[in-house]
């Protein structure tokens, strides 16, 4: 049983490589940054809140992610280990929330790779204040929560500038996986 945190800045495309290793794995993939698109769209007050959160850039409050990710595992079958994406984000995150983590990997790209990967995509959230604003953020709150998984010894250090293959298969290896 394999409980996997992928963690990165925006454009790093950890969402891809979680996806296919959870497919390859066939374990639960989890990915917040999804959990809260899908609730901007809801036409309720918290929807709306999300939805301008998001627009700019910015993370949505620590209670209401924790709560929205707890209430989706609570719902899934771990037993045999889970891929999660995008939480916790910041020290504060993993205090409210710890999924306990066996691994980490951390993906590493250059700040011009990531603006120049995501100016090609077409998300609300894709502009280059929106960007440059979570790459700040990514800079402030999360490195200090890859620094404790580093000090915990369960940090992997990925180059999230290569191809997507090729990023697949050094996180198979790095993970000890066969094939
Ligand atoms: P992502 O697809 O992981 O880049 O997430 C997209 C957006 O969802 C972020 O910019 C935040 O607004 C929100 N989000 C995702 N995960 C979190 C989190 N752990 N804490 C706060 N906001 C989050």
């Amino acid at each position: 049983m394999t409980k996997l945190l992928f963690a990165g800045p925006v454009g790093s495309g950890k969402s891809t490589q979680a996806q296919l290793l959870s497919q390859y794995l066939d374990i639960p993939l989890f990915q917040t940054g999804q959990i809260t698109r899908d609730l901007s769209k809801e036409d309720s007050p918290l929807g709306k809140r999300v939805r301008a959160i998001m627009e700019r850039g910015e993370l949505i409050d620590d209670e209401t992610i924790a709560e929205s990710l707890k209430q989706v595992l609570s719902k899934a079958d771990l037993s045999r280990g889970f891929v999660i994406d995008g939480y916790p984000r910041s020290l504060e995150q993993l205090d409210l929330f710890n999924p306990g983590f066996d691994i980490v990997l951390n993906f590493k790209i250059p700040d011009s790779v990531v603006l120049e990967r995501l100016l090609k995509r077409q998300r609300v959230d894709d502009t280059p204040e929106a960007i440059q604003k979570r790459l700040k953020i990514y800079y402030e709150q999360t490195q200090p929560l890859v620094k404790h998984f580093k000090t915990l010894g369960i940090l992997k250090k990925i180059d999230a500038q290569k191809s997507i293959e090729e990023i697949q298969s050094e996180i198979r290896k790095v993970l000890k996986l066969n094939g």
